[in-house]
């Protein structure tokens, strides 16, 4: 008797140790009534980057891709697909054969780029890049052959054809000098003349939300929308040619690569952005910018919690007001952590582990309370992001004419993999946000290789067709 009496105390004393993290982080909490007015805000920013007379001012870019279908099935061909930007430098062998049916086979090696050539000049980095796909050449015993080259180059670019990119702004980690402004195709191309060792054709940039895209639309012919929630994040999807201002002609449908990150960079989500999200900003490479990203993305979250912990421990809310160099020390905390706290079974063990390296000597109730905060934090995220998707949803459903939208979403990033919660919230909330839809998540297994080597392929054919 004594023993459950003990127990249910204990468990109040939790209780209520919740409660108050969650009035605590009460800005952190969005109902979803703000989800719905969130939704509603990326509907506007959306037409306004399509639209000619507002895009030179609008926060999120809506670019044009210069892809204008999913593949059709008879892409075929042997491609090169290089893919920087996300998580690895990554270069790809796609072969694509036809017997019978259309099969792939790919082969990859991983490449490493040191933090002094993405923050060194432009000219050493594509020299890096064109190094790499040397020795992938050289491994792949085709450096005698002029392959045909699909470029997966995860930032925002302006392009006027599908083999041109002309670098907006550097995201995430990568701060090279000399390149924004300037079209990364032809840096690529002087960095590979220079060596002299090996030819290559370079046919397509490509985001990678739209190589993600393509990668799932091999396998489902409705997949029109590409989501990415990785190191950084951001959505395409398939818009009509007649309401996008910035490319001539009124048929047909062309991709739109939205650049959401840049979502609020006009101060259109002060009401929702907390002291934390600012300090994140001020922290990070690119101040002022992406600053929906940085609510959203795996390159933040662990930080956006480390800076949580710190300041509730400072007020004695946790750890007794233990605080240790480790815990405030820019980047000890980081998304893979927050992925393994949320485990149902072993994630308070896993609490208890990460927080111990960090000198705070937690209690259990500690490690309650910082998986609590880790899921708060987490689930902002997956909501902020079926807000911004939810707007695209509702536009292909509008632009469809139906009442009820049928669509599949082509998904990619370490976030949405990873993190044991991550996917179901967001399709829960997604689904709640827009009830009217039928939505199809569908995981890129092979990442945006195949896509952009796909892309390629349509551009090699119809390139080819024009030649002769
Ligand atoms: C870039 C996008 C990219 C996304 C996901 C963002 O920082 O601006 O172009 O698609 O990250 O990698
Ligand atoms: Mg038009």
């Amino acid at each position: 008797e004594d023993g459950s009496g003990k127990g249910a105390a204990l468990i109040t004393a939790v209780a209520k140790r919740l409660h108050n993290i969650d009035k605590y982080l009460y800005a952190m909490r969005l109902s979803d009534e703000t989800l719905i007015d969130v939704m509603a805000r990326f509907r506007r920013e959306m037409k306004n980057g399509l639209s000619r007379d507002f895009n030179p001012t609008a926060a999120v870019k809506m670019l044009p891709t210069f892809v204008r279908s999913i593949p059709d099935g008879s892409e075929k061909g042997d491609f090169i697909a290089l893919d920087l930007g996300g998580s690895y430098f990554r270069i790809l062998r796609v072969k694509v054969s036809h017997e019978k049916k259309q099969t792939v086979q790919m082969e990859s090696e991983i490449y490493n780029t040191p933090e002094d050539i993405m923050h060194g000049s432009g000219t050493r980095l594509f020299d890096h890049v064109a190094e790499c796909l040397g020795d992938f050449m050289e491994k792949q015993q085709i450096k005698d052959k002029k392959l045909p080259v699909g470029f997966t180059f995860s930032f925002p670019c302006r392009q006027s054809k599908l083999d041109e990119g002309i670098l907006i702004t550097w995201t995430k980690r990568f701060k090279a000098s000399g390149v924004e402004g300037a079209d990364v195709v032809r840096l690529l191309n002087r960095a590979i003349k220079k060596r002299g060792d090996y030819d290559a054709d370079i046919m397509a940039v490509v985001n990678d939300t739209v190589g993600t895209m393509m990668t799932c639309g091999f396998d489902d012919q409705r997949c029109e929308v590409g989501l990415i929630i990785g190191t950084g994040t951001n959505a395409c999807y398939m818009e009509e040619m007649r309401h996008i201002d910035l490319v001539e002609g009124d048929e047909g449908r062309m991709c739109i690569n939205t650049e959401w990150g840049a979502f609020g960079d006009d101060g259109s989500l002060e009401d929702i952005r907390t002291e934390f999200d600012r300090e994140i900003d001020r922290g990070s490479l690119n101040p002022g910018k992406q600053l929906f990203e940085k609510m959203v993305s795996g390159l933040y979250m662990g930080e956006l919690v480390r800076l949580i912990l710190v300041k509730m421990a400072k007020e004695g809310l946790l750890f007794e007001g233990r605080i240790t160099p480790e815990l405030l020390t820019k980047g000890k905390f980081e998304t893979k952590h927050v992925s393994a706290i949320e485990k149902s079974k072993e994630g308070l063990n896993k609490a208890k582990e990460i927080l111990t390296r960090l000198g705070v000597e937690p209690s259990h109730e500690d490690c309650i309370a910082v998986q609590h905060v880790c899921t708060i934090v987490s689930f902002r995220s997956a909501n902020l992001v079926a807000s911004t998707l939810g707007a695209i949803l509702n536009q292909l459903r509008d632009n469809k004419g139906v009442g009820r939208l049928r669509t599949t979403v082509g998904v990619d990033g370490s976030l949405y993999k990873m993190h044991p919660q991550y996917a179901r919230r967001l399709h829960k909330t997604t689904r709640r946000l827009v009830p009217d839809s039928e939505v199809r998540f569908l995981l890129s297994e092979s990442g945006s290789g195949k896509g952009a080597a796909m892309v390629t392929a349509v551009a090699y054919r119809l390139g080819d067709a024009g030649n002769r």
